[in-house]
C-alpha cells in the first residue's frame, strides 16, 4: 500500500519519532497517574465508609445498652418513691425494684446505696453486702450537686466484683429535695471489649470510647494503661470534643501514629466514640498497586523513549547514509569532480527547467592528447595522478557557481558553461589550454607542456533551432573535439553556429590553439 507522500515523508522524519517517543511515555505518565490517584481516592473512599459503618453500629449499641441501664435506674428511682414500698419485704422490694436488665450478661451489681454511701438494696444478694461507697467520685458529685441526672464513672474495679467496671447513677433525693443517697449499676468493661474485639481495623487501626472529659473507658486494642487515661487536651481530643460527630486525620497522642478518626457522640450521653484507621494502611495496598504500576509505567516509558531515539537516530543515520550514497553514485571516485550521470542529469535539468530558452548556454569536452601513451610510458598510477591534475585545471579555469565540470570517461571530461556564449567559451577554453600547459608530474618526469588536451565547443542560444536538445550539444561539441583531433591536437575547435539545426556538416572553424 502506497502512503500519501506527506504522512510517508512524517513517518520517515527522525523527529516526528523522538517526539512520539517523548509524548507517548509523557502520555503514558499522565494516564497512569491520573489512575492511580483515582485508585488512592477509592482507598480512602472505602476507609472512609467502612469507618462511619462501624461507628454507626458501635454507638448505637453502647447508646442503647446505657438507655436501658438508665431506664432501670430510672425505674429504681421511681419504685423507691411508690406508695407503701418500705412497708413490703425485703425480698419483695428487691423484685420490684430490679427489672431484668440488671441480670444482662455485662452488667455488674445494681445498688440502692443512702446518704452515708451504705449499700441498703442489691440487685445480686439479699441480704445486700455491706459496703460503703461514699468515697466514690460519682456519689460525692450527687452528694454535691441534685442536677446531674446520668453520672457515667470513670472505669473503676469493682469492689463486689473485682473486676474493672463503669458505674452508671442518679442521685435519690428525700421528699424536702434533699441528697437521700444514689442508685448505681455497674456495667463490667468487659462489654466493650466483647463488643470491640471482632472488628478488624488493621495492625493499627483502633476503637476508643471516652467520657466528655477525656477519660479513656475503652480502647480496642488495648494494654492495661489504656484504660482510665485521660487524653483531655490532646489536639485530637478538643476536635471531638468541640465537633461533636465528624471525620478527620490526625496524630494520635498515644503513639504518634497517623490516622483517619471518625468521631461521634454517643446518644444524649456524656460519652464520645471514635473508630480510627491508619492512614499508613488505608494506603498500604494502594501503595504497593502504585509501586508495581509506577515501575511498570516507567520502565515502558524508559523502553519507550530508547527504542525512539534509538530508532531516530538509525533514520537518521540512514537519511545520512542516503545523502552519501546518491553524492557518491555521482561523483568520480578519482577525481572528486561530478561523473557522468551527474552530468546527464544536469544536462536534462537545464534543458526541462524553466530556464529562457533564448539564454546562451556552452559545453566544452575535453579529451587528453595522447593519454594512452602517459599510460605505457609511466604506469596507470602516473596517468591517474595525470588525471586528478587535469581535474584540477579544469576546476580552475571555471569561476561561476553554476559552472559544472564532469568526468565523463577515463581521460574525457565536460564543461557545461551556461549563460555563456561562443566566445566566453572560448576564453575558457583558452585557459584550459593554459593551466594544462603548467601541469607536471615531478616524479615521473613529466615536465609542464608534456600533456595537451584537445577541446571541443559547441554551444546554444537565440540562434538555435527550438529542437536542439541536451544530446544534439554534447553530439556537436563531440564532432568538434574530433576535429580538434583531427587537426593535431592540443586546440579548441567550434561548432559552427546554426549546426543544432543543420548538423556539423556545416563546417568547422579552428580556434587557435594556446
Ligand atoms: P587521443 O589523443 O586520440 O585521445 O589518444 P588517447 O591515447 O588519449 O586515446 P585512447 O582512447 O586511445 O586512450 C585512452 C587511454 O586512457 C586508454 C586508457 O588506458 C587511459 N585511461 C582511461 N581511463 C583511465 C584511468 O582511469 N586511469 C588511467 N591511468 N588511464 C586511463
Ligand atoms: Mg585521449
Ligand atoms: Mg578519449
Amino acid at each position: 500500500m502506497r502512503l500519501p507522500p506527506r504522512l510517508d515523508r512524517w513517518l520517515r522524519s527522525a523527529r516526528t519519532w523522538i517526539v512520539l517517543g517523548v509524548l507517548a511515555p509523557i502520555g503514558m505518565l499522565v494516564i497512569s497517574g491520573l489512575m492511580l490517584l483515582d485508585l488512592r481516592n477509592d482507598a480512602w473512599a472505602t476507609a472512609t465508609q467502612t469507618s462511619r459503618n462501624l461507628l454507626q453500629v458501635i454507638e448505637r449499641d453502647v447508646a442503647r445498652n446505657m438507655e436501658i441501664i438508665d431506664l432501670s435506674l430510672r425505674a429504681v428511682i421511681d419504685n423507691l418513691s411508690a406508695p407503701g414500698i418500705a412497708e413490703i419485704s425485703p425480698e419483695l422490694r428487691q423484685l420490684v425494684l430490679f427489672d431484668r436488665a440488671a441480670t444482662a450478661t455485662d452488667m455488674g451489681v445494681m445498688l440502692v446505696v443512702d446518704e452515708h454511701g451504705d449499700t441498703i438494696i442489691e440487685s445480686n444478694a439479699m441480704p445486700a453486702r455491706t459496703l460503703n461507697n461514699a468515697d466514690r467520685d460519682y456519689f460525692q458529685a450527687h452528694a454535691k450537686r441534685a442536677d446531674l441526672g446520668l453520672v457515667i464513672s470513670r472505669p473503676i474495679v469493682s469492689r463486689l466484683l473485682g473486676v474493672p467496671v463503669v458505674v452508671l447513677s442518679r442521685r435519690i433525693d428525700k421528699p424536702d429535695g434533699s441528697f437521700g443517697g444514689v442508685v448505681s449499676a455497674s456495667l463490667k468493661l468487659s462489654y466493650f471489649s466483647r463488643l470491640f474485639e471482632n472488628i478488624a481495623l488493621g495492625t493499627s487501626g483502633a476503637i476508643n470510647l471516652y467520657l466528655s472529659d477525656g477519660t479513656r473507658l475503652m480502647r480496642h486494642p488495648s494494654v492495661e494503661a489504656d484504660i482510665g487515661a485521660n487524653i483531655a487536651g490532646a489536639p485530637t481530643f478538643e476536635r471531638f470534643r468541640r465537633d461533636g460527630s465528624g471525620l478527620f486525620v490526625g496524630d494520635s497522642v498515644r503513639d504518634g501514629v497517623r490516622r483517619l478518626y471518625a468521631f461521634t457522640g454517643v446518644g444524649t450521653l456524656p460519652l464520645i466514640l471514635n473508630v480510627a484507621l491508619a492512614t499508613h494502611e488505608i494506603e498500604a495496598e494502594w501503595r504497593t498497586k502504585a509501586l508495581v504500576i509506577g515501575l511498570t509505567v516507567l520502565a515502558l516509558c524508559g523502553l519507550t523513549i530508547s527504542l525512539s531515539l534509538l530508532f531516530g537516530r538509525e533514520l537518521r543515520q540512514r537519511a545520512l547514509m542516503q545523502v552519501e550514497l546518491s553524492r557518491l553514485s555521482l561523483t568520480d571516485a578519482l577525481t572528486g569532480l561530478p561523473n557522468r550521470r551527474r552530468f546527464e542529469a544536469e544536462m536534462a535539468r537545464a534543458w526541462n527547467g524553466p530556464s529562457d530558452p533564448a539564454r546562451p548556454r556552452a559545453l566544452l569536452v575535453i579529451d587528453a592528447d595522447h593519454f594512452k601513451a602517459v599510460n605505457d610510458r609511466h604506469g596507470h598510477s602516473v596517468g591517474d595522478t595525470v588525471l586528478i591534475g587535469l581535474a584540477r585545471c579544469l576546476t580552475a579555469s571555471v569561476h561561476r557557481p553554476d559552472d559544472l565540470v564532469c568526468r565523463v570517461g577515463g581521460e574525457e571530461f565536460v564543461m557545461l558553461l551556461p549563460e555563456t556564449d561562443e566566445a566566453g567559451a572560448r576564453r575558457i577554453a583558452d585557459k584550459v589550454h593554459a593551466e594544462v600547459a603548467k601541469l607536471a608530474v615531478v616524479p615521473a618526469g613529466i615536465r609542464p607542456g608534456a600533456i595537451t588536451v584537445s577541446i571541443g565547443l559547441a554551444s546554444t542560444g537565440p540562434w538555435a533551432s527550438d529542437s536542439a536538445g541536451p544530446s544534439d550539444l554534447y553530439r556537436h561539441a563531440d564532432a568538434a573535439l574530433y576535429e580538434a583531433k583531427a587537426a593535431g591536437r592540443n586546440q579548441t575547435r567550434s561548432a559552427p553556429r546554426g549546426s543544432e539545426a543543420t548538423g556539423h556538416e556545416a563546417g568547422w572553424h579552428p580556434i587557435g590553439a594556446t
